[in-house]
């Protein structure tokens, strides 16, 4: 591989321990790594809004819980896992003021360092341990015994211990276990950005609702398009989850691969990959975040809006409709 990986024996827990480490967001991310690190036997404190119920939360977990002021004012570890929206207006109220040399903050994603939403001072240092999974899987393979493969970057290293605590916050996490991939913050924010836009969510999404409507426009039944388009998209999925596309090819007939080979080509054509080109210039360019900052900044209109249309889009009523017949989809 062409990336620097770190395992256990390259990370030292000692780094971190008796250190007083700060959990601000109690949710996906949060809750996982309190419950890691402090069963890793580091001093953990989740940092919690006034009257917020997530205190008792805290507390039925095992865990120590402080008011947010309180708890971040003789931090050694600052880690932000809340929404990355609300991250940079807790820094400015909470975290900067207690800013000093010693104090590390640590973040699970690099949009608000890369896109400088938060500038934190010289003297403190900047890492990011972000464990590619999510909460409950980093939670559940920490208790088995195994880890979440974790990305490390460092933005500033102030103290000269940056990397060795990043690796020690990854060791605790358990991620350690599985491997720790050296990036920058710059690389993992444009390439997640790049990711969940281009293929996973937006891509993905606008693919299969696209092929349901020419389906439907065409005479076919709704349930047929959505089962053909939406639902099984799943078993391919999970297929190239375990062991590739070559996997998946094993698995469908030949005519279904000769289907695959000649018309994939055809539907991701060139020009797609000039829109991707694009979408990636836009957020190596900062145009993508300045746009959602300020989209946030104006009580997300823009998103509310699109996000209502895409929920009366006819292929989440034929889906609802189809998953009621299938029961064992019901937890
Ligand atoms: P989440 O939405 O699951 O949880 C966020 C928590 O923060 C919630 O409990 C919420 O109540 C709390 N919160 C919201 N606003 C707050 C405020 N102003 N003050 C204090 N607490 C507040 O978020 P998440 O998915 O765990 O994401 C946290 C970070 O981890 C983000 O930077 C995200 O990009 C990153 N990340 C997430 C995943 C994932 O799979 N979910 C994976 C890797 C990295
Ligand atoms: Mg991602």
């Amino acid at each position: 591989m062409s990336v620097t990986v770190y395992y256990e024996k390259d990370a030292d827990l000692g780094q971190l321990k008796g250190k007083k480490i700060v959990i601000i967001g109690y949710g996906s991310q949060g809750r996982a790594h309190a419950l890691n690190l402090h069963d890793s036997g580091l001093d953990v404190t989740v940092a919690v809004r006034a009257g917020s119920p997530t205190m008792d939360k805290v507390k039925a977990d095992g865990l120590k819980a402080q008011p947010m002021a309180e708890a971040v004012k003789d931090a050694d570890l600052i880690a932000f896992l809340l929404p990355d929206p609300s991250q940079p207006a807790v820094y400015n109220q909470f975290v900067a003021p207690v800013c000093k040399k010693g104090l590390t903050l640590l973040f699970a994603h690099g949009f608000n360092v890369h896109f400088n939403q938060i500038q934190a001072p010289a003297e403190v240092d900047v890492i990011m341990v972000a464990p590619k999974g999510p909460g409950k899987l980093v939670r559940d393979l920490y208790v088995a015994g195994q880890g979440v493969p974790c990305l490390l970057a460092i933005e500033q290293d102030a103290s000269g211990q940056a990397k060795a605590n990043g690796l020690a916050y990854a060791m605790g996490l358990g991620g350690a276990r599985a491997g720790v991939i050296q990036t920058s913050f710059k690389e993992e924010t444009e390439t997640d950005l790049f990711g969940e836009q281009a293929v996973l969510c937006g891509g993905l999404a606008a693919l299969m609702k696209m092929g349901f409507e020419t389906l439907v426009e065409a005479g076919y039944a709704p349930e047929m398009a959505y089962f053909e388009c939406i639902n099984e998209v799943k078993l391919i999925v999970d297929l190239i989850y375990e062991g590739g596309l070559k996997k998946m090819r094993h698995f469908i007939s030949d005519t279904a691969k000769w289907g695959d080979i000649t018309r994939g080509p055809r539907v991701i054509d060139e020009g797609v990959r000039e829109n991707m080109r694009e979408i990636l210039e836009e957020i190596q360019n900062g145009e993508f975040a300045r746009e959602w900052v300020l989209e946030n900044q104006a009580n997300r209109p823009v998103y509310n809006a699109l996000l209502k249309r895409e929920a009366e889009h006819p292929v989440e009523e034929v889906g609802e409709r189809l998953r009621g017949m299938m029961k064992w989809l019901e937890k």
